[in-house]
């Protein structure tokens, strides 16, 4: 099978070495479904240190885990012992992981039937959870008891909607029972492992279908943020389509609800310095949309990377909106595109002032000329910029003292 075939070198090398080797996960789930396929993930049973041996580029992520990451032509394989897991007494690590010979207990592990189906080296597909039915009916189903597999893991949960928004399946009936009734385990579940599952969530090409799901209601309202505000939900119902990520549907949330707070919103879902950025600017781009400042300013200021984001979250937000398109342009017919390309330097500006001291009104003053550049109240030309400056800034002002 072609999608499999990078995958191929890694099969043939335990096999030959003597052990046992599947491709498992959602690549296979995703191989069935006629859908472009993620990481490979292979099952073996080889232990980590034997893998590690056999293979010259090997990353050890998770040994005690039983998982080593294999590179091979530039592309990450996780490799991971096959194992069962004993009991999760604190909900989120199993006390001890077992490294077993036997696939079929690797796959009694795994969350659902549509997760669990292993494929070998021979194309022969090992189901014993019955996963391709459901995956043809389009059910997610628990493998085995689903609320003590709910239990042991709460995220299964979460990671349950966040399929039906991927993939537009329905919960199968016991599944859904068991997840109404076991919710209030997701508070055990740390904020960085709900964050990865949301993400995957708001992306979902069924966003809409799921967000209108009860489960994913009574499941969201027990997140920080979402359980802030008694309207939530209404907003999301609205939500037509996905969102480009996690971020950006906190940012549409927190806008319609005029949420300055969103600070304790990035450190409650542990956003990076630069997921904090980029949250921070569609926000920041959007307000300044509402006010009607002018569209050069707002294209100025945000980076081009993010316009479609910015585009996007205006379009949910606003009646009338601007395309992308329309704001790459703006972008084009910028005169400046950093305060660099302004006519007149910091330097030119002190010395039309000889006999001021060195301070902050010179960025004062640079940043008025950019504004107005931008804006086009003044043309980027030195002169002009110069004779604006001394006009406005006459040498006798007392607002220099500053
Ligand atoms: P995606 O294509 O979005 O990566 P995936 O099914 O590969 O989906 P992963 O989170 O990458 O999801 O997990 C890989 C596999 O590991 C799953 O298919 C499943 O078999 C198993 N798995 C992952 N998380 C859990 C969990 N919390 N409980 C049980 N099995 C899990
Ligand atoms: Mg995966």
């Amino acid at each position: 099978m072609d999608v499999f075939k990078p995958a191929e070198p890694i099969l043939t090398r335990l096999i030959e070495a003597g052990y046992e080797a599947y491709i498992v996960g959602g690549s296979v789930r995703d191989y069935l479904l006629g859908r472009p396929i993620n990481d490979i993930d292979i099952a073996t049973s080889a232990r980590p240190e034997d893998v590690s041996a056999l293979f010259s580029q090997v990353i050890p992520v998770g040994i005690e885990h039983g998982t080593v990451i294999v590179r091979h032509d530039h592309t990450s394989f996780e490799v991971t012992t096959l194992r069962e897991e004993t009991t999760y007494s604190d909900r989120r690590h199993p006390d001890k992981v077992n490294f077993v010979t036997d696939v079929t207990k690797d796959l009694a592990r795994r969350d659902f039937t549509m997760n669990a189906i292993a494929l070998t080296q021979m194309d022969a597909l090992i189901d014993p959870f019955g996963g391709q039915v459901d995956i043809n009916h389009k059910r997610i189903r628990a493998v085995g008891n689903p609320a003590a597999r709910f239990n042991e893991d709460p995220l299964r949960m979460l990671r349950a909607i966040r399929f039906s928004s991927q993939l537009g399946f329905a919960i199968e009936q016991k599944t859904k029972t068991a997840l109404t009734e076991s919710l209030a385990l997701i508070d055990h579940v740390s904020i960085e492992r709900i964050h990865v599952e949301l993400d995957k969530f708001f992306q979902g090409v069924y966003l809409h279908e799921a967000l209108m799901l009860e489960e994913t209601e009574q499941l969201l309202l027990r997140l920080p943020f979402f359980k802030e505000f008694t309207t939530v939900m209404d907003d999301l119902k609205r939500v037509k389509r996905a969102f480009h990520s996690l971020i950006d549907a906190l940012v549409y949330i927190g806008f319609r609800h005029q949420n300055t707070a969103l600070k304790s919103v990035y450190e409650a879902y542990r956003l990076s310095n630069v997921q904090k950025r980029e949250a921070n600017m569609l926000y920041t781009s959007l307000t300044c949309y509402q006010s009607q400042q002018p569209l050069p300013l707002i294209a100025y200021h945000l980076t081009p990377q993010l316009y479609h984001r910015f585009t996007d979250l205006a379009d949910r937000l606003f009646d009338e909106t601007l395309s992308l398109e329309d704001l790459t342009k703006i972008h084009q017919q910028l005169p400046i595109h950093s305060k660099q390309d302004i006519a007149l330097s910091g330097n030119d500006v002190m010395q039309l002032f000889p006999e001021r001291k060195r301070g902050r009104w010179i960025g004062h003053i640079l940043d008025q000329l950019e504004e107005k550049i931008i804006t086009g109240e003044l043309p980027n030309q030195r002169e002009q910029l110069k004779e604006w400056v001394i006009w406005s800034y006459p040498i006798e002002k007392k607002s220099f003292n500053y």
